[in-house]
């Protein structure tokens, strides 16, 4: 195993839940992923497109930051970049000293599969299976955890997120903010390093909206999760520590830290810290599927 999952291991117990270092200590933080000159282009000659161009971005543990701009400006490619799914053309992304993009396709799945979450706007829930079973599939499988750990844990994660009277049901009988919510359940589940979310709000009334991002800054700032969010939603800059305005391509200005959230009525209590034990085994997501809607 490379150092940089060697860090990333031992960066997800303790230390990563540290309170927010002051602003004072600003210079003296070393960024949990740092995207260096990232650049990326499609399409080719008179038709291509620079998505991203010559962008840095430091992101760090114990904050949320916001990623805003006009539709087209490269927003949802650059967090494609920085969260290893999408190779840049150029440029790096740093985890303390290591660059993601030379890992091969396999280190960076094991990666992303360990410390990553992604939450779309579209919530990409299975449709056959309960709200539950889309928790204790994340387990199961990327963890390996047993059938009884991965309940207990889903179970304990929607009863936090105030969703343990719909665990029992399917995406078709949940509201448009059930379901994103049941997403951010199955993205925080496991417990990641980092949290990565693509308009999550942008199809919530603000109600729901208020819930989702609550759920974010909570993940930040009680679970020690490094959150970068895509938005168009200026609703919800005061929940942020950092906003970074892009425009064509680049970043053309970045706001924070701000001040601390004071709305947190709504925010369901911390889930106990306990790290899972990290046995991937081999195993088909047909049989998974299969197995958890039997
Ligand atoms: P935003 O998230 O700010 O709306 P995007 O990152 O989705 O912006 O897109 C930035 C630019 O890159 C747009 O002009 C878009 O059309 C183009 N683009 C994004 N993805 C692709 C793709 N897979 N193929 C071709 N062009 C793309």
């Amino acid at each position: 195993m490379s150092r940089l999952f060697h860090w990333l291991a031992g960066s997800s117990g303790e230390n990563a839940r540290q309170a927010p270092s002051s602003p004072s200590l600003e210079s003296q933080r070393v960024p949990a992923l740092h995207g260096k000159e990232l650049a990326k282009g499609f399409g080719q000659g008179e038709t291509r497109t620079l998505a991203v161009q010559d962008v840095s971005l430091p992101l760090h543990k114990n904050e949320l930051t916001l990623l805003m701009g006009p539709s087209g400006s490269g927003k949802s490619t650059l967090l494609a970049l920085i969260s290893g799914l999408l190779r840049p053309d150029a440029g790096q992304v740093h985890a303390l000293g290591e660059e993601m993009w030379t890992h091969s396709n396999v280190e960076l799945e094991r990666f992303r599969l360990k410390h990553c979450s992604y939450i779309f706007q579209g919530c990409n829930l299975f449709p056959a299976l309960t709200a539950r079973q889309q928790l204790e599939l994340v387990l199961r499988w990327g963890e390996g955890a047993s059938h009884s750990a991965a309940r207990e844990r889903s179970t304990a994660m929607l009863t936090q997120l105030g969703l343990a009277k719909k665990s029992h049901l399917r995406p078709a009988q949940l509201s448009g903010g059930e379901k994103q919510r049941v997403a951010i359940a199955r993205a925080l589940v496991k417990e990641p390093s980092f949290l990565f979310a693509d308009e999550p709000t942008s199809a919530l009334d603000w109600d729901n909206g208020q819930q989702v991002i609550d759920m974010l800054h909570q993940a930040a700032h009680e679970r020690g999760a490094m959150v970068l969010v895509v938005t168009h939603d200026s609703r919800l800059i005061p929940y942020a520590d950092r906003v970074h305005h892009m425009e064509d391509g680049r970043l053309v200005s970045e706001a924070g830290p701000t001040q601390p959230v004071l709305h947190q009525q709504s925010a369901p209590p911390a889930l106990p810290l306990t790290k899972p034990v990290f046995q991937p085994r081999r195993v088909s997501v047909q049989a998974l599927l299969q197995e958890a809607s039997a």
